[in-house]
């Protein structure tokens, strides 16, 4: 069995990205900019945006965070992302999900100007990626499709079977999987909470992507021999044996399934750590104006 080693690989990426950047400034062109909105103070999301802001000071990007309090109206919100996308200097805009229940997401999501949006979450950067254009691919999905291929992990006429299609995770990489590219040429079967004989076709996935958000559903039952699995899955769990009292799980029980694997995730450190690294690759391509 074969870790996909996240953490390794998006130091990696950074570390790439980080000589690019030095490369840009000493050519004359400008710094990479991201943007991020933080709604409310939510604990989670609080952490996810940190962590992106630091990643960015790392590699030399500039950022802007920028605070609304919770109650702020949805008419608020998008005129402060339609200032973000009049601000030249900005090359990239996120605004962390979830949003408070009285604003529409898809909504905010649409204010954001495609050529920013480097959550590759707006309708026209979907519509891209499912035509093979370029475009922003979804930070997560990209970040799966960039550790099978640093593992050359054969997917081109392989089953692969995702579990759970969320917009983010699950509908965009079951696209990804079968484009024409490599990886892709997977024969895909996407299942979902309606999905009938779940065990028997999670048995057919040479490679099985796991993003439903239930701790250790996956078991070595329902996977067959040589499988690859992409552990996509963060359940935050009490635990005494830790010094924070918590600790992560992913969706597949590890230590089940890990004997039955050709390569497997680990949570954390698999999927996780690839989703930052993919948003910074995104932002630096807008700043290089590379694909608007
Ligand atoms: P979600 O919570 O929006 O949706 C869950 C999906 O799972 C739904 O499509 C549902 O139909 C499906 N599902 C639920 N129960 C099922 C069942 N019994 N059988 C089959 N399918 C079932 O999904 P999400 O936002 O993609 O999040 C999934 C998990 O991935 C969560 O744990 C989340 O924290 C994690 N996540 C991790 C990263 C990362 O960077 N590592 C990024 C995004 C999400």
């Amino acid at each position: 069995m074969i870790l996909l080693d996240g953490k390794k690989i998006a130091k990696d990426i950074k570390g790439e990205i980080a000589i690019k950047v030095t490369q840009l400034k000493a050519t004359g062109g400008k710094t990479p900019h991201l943007a991020a909105i933080l709604v409310g103070d939510d604990g989670a999301s609080e952490t996810y945006v940190s962590a992106k802001v630091k990643a960015c000071e790392k590699v030399g990007f500039k950022s802007t965070l920028i605070r609304l309090k919770d109650n702020v109206s949805e008419q608020e919100l998008v005129k402060e992302i339609h200032k973000v996308n009049n601000t030249l200097d900005i090359d990239g805009l996120i605004v962390q999900l979830p949003l408070p229940n009285h604003i529409d997401e898809m909504r905010i999501t649409e204010a954001i100007l495609p050529s920013k949006d480097v959550d590759g979450f707006h309708p026209t950067n979907i519509g891209r990626m499912i035509l093979n254009l370029p475009t922003y691919l979804p930070a997560t999905p990209a970040g799966i499709l960039e550790l099978l291929k640093r593992y050359n992990v054969e997917t081109s006429g392989k089953n692969c079977v995702v579990i759970g299609r969320s917009h983010i995770v699950g509908f965009p990489i079951s696209i990804l999987m079968g484009r024409n590219n490599n990886p892709g040429n997977c024969t895909v079967t996407l299942t979902h909470s309606r999905t009938q004989n779940l065990n028997e076709i999670t048995k057919t996935a040479d490679i099985l992507i796991v993003a439903l958000g239930k701790a250790e559903f996956v078991t070595s039952e329902m996977v067959k021999e040589g499988v690859c699995i992409v552990d996509v899955g963060i359940t935050r769990i009490e635990s005494d044996k830790t010094k924070s009292g918590w600790k992560l799980l992913g969706d597949v029980a590890f230590d089940s399934v890990k004997d039955r694997c050709s390569f497997i995730t680990p949570v954390p450190g698999g999927v996780g750590p690839m989703t930052i690294a993919m948003l910074l690759k995104n932002t630096l391509m807008s700043a290089k104006r590379a694909v608007y």
